[in-house]
């Protein structure tokens, strides 16, 4: 590959083997004047993948060529810095997606070269990849779409036939996984095993990079859900949300019982939209109608499942000592709304309690918790929706 291209695409081989070649200490790359504008650009292609978009810049000559492919270990360092699982998820996608978009432009040849790279090992024929369907399947497992079941492809003599644009997906998928797997996977550093150099340098990026990732959380979590009250979601619908916003994939089973259960305690359609719009396949138009058919577009309104049901589709996940009582993660959501309620009065009772008698509010609140542990008991009794 040239050097542009290699600036592109600075996580092939190639890439890591040029950058090593130059032979820059770290000293020079954290402090020399010549490398501001990729330290710069290494901060600002993880602050685009927080917002879900690394913009690739037209190249120009050698010089910003090397800047941008330099941009790409500065950027890792910070990642890792950071510390945070999703967040790292969340670069490693956006990474990706940037390269599938430019994948997209390039020649057959290009990409059969560049799967290659990733042990994606494939044969032109009619305008068409033919893969081994053990590729097939290993790159493909993450997609979700009937379009993309084995069952539903051309196979012909253990050889599976996917168009230039789905060869181009294939390789997202690639490149996410190798990125992913460098900066959290088995044998790579964490934050604390940076120099203590790097640290110095990451230092006040990261903080300002957690802060910006907490309030996108939030406004994800809080705000955009109106009354809705995600701390109290059960845990498997918590590791739907997550995994949504993560850009990972669900599995069609899961995306059902996540859009139901939002839907029927209340968030919006358009709130459930945005939520998906995280996805490498987001398609605007195609998840506005499944979500409203679940909201009842076309009849009555879908349940989310029941426990027994998640069981069986592998969804019940995080199950945790309010779970083994209900058996719906509606109830599990009605009962921690019930005790959050439950818990506010009795403080504004003690409250009130103070005015009126004189005493502590921790004498009054004491007073009320003696008898809560009976009336516990009953509430975790009660009917939950089923
Ligand atoms: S037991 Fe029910 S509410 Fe709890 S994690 Fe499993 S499916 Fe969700």
């Amino acid at each position: 590959m040239d050097l542009e291209h290699l600036a592109l695409y600075p996580f092939v081989s190639e890439a890591s083997a040029e950058v090593e070649s130059l032979n820059l200490s770290l000293e020079r790359l954290l402090s020399s004047p010549a490398y501001r504008t990729a330290r710069a650009r290494g901060v600002e292609r993880v602050s685009q993948a927080l917002e879900g978009e690394i913009e690739k810049p037209s190249i120009v000559g050698d010089t910003q060529a090397l800047s941008e492919l330099l941009s790409y270990p500065f950027a890792r360092m910070l990642v890792i810095a950071v510390d945070d699982q999703l967040f790292t998820k969340r670069y490693a996608l956006a990474e990706a997606k940037a390269a599938h978009t430019l994948l997209k432009t390039e020649s057959m040849e290009f990409l059969l070269e560049f799967g290659e790279e990733f042990g994606l090992s494939a044969e032109p024929q009619d305008f068409h990849f033919k893969l081994h369907f053990t590729d097939y399947i290993r790159f493909s497992s993450p997609l979700k779409e009937a379009a993309w079941k084995l069952t539903n492809r051309q196979l012909q003599a253990g050889r599976v036939w996917v168009k230039k644009e789905e060869f181009a997906r294939l390789l997202l998928e690639a490149i996410r996984e190798r990125v992913e797997k460098s900066l959290s996977g088995e044998g790579t550093p964490s934050s604390s095993d940076l120099p203590a150099e790097v640290l110095e340098f990451c230092a006040p990026y990261a903080v300002e990079l957690k802060e910006k990732f907490e309030v996108r959380k939030k406004q994800f979590g809080i705000t955009d859900f109106g009354d809705v009250e995600p701390e109290l979601f059960p845990p498997c619908i918590s590791h739907a949300l997550a995994s949504v916003r993560a850009g990972i994939n669900l599995a069609h089973s899961m995306r059902f019982a996540m859009t139901s259960f939002l839907l029927t305690i209340g968030m919006s359609t358009d709130d459930v939209l945005a939520l998906f719009n995280v996805s490498p396949d987001f398609d605007a138009e195609k998840t506005l109608y499944q979500i409203e058919h679940i909201a009842g577009s076309s009849g009555t309104p879908y349940k989310p499942p029941a426990c027994e049901t998640m069981r069986t589709y592998g969804n019940c996940i995080g199950k945790n000592g309010l779970c083994e009582r209900i058996n719906h993660p509606l109830s599990y959501y009605q009962k921690k709304l019930y005790f959050k309620n439950k818990d506010k009065e009795e403080r504004e009772a003690a409250k009130n309690e103070v005015g009126e008698k004189g005493e502590t509010e921790k004498e009054a609140l004491g007073k009320k918790n003696m008898g809560k542990k009976g009336e516990a008991g009953r509430v975790e009794g009660t009917e939950g929706t089923e």
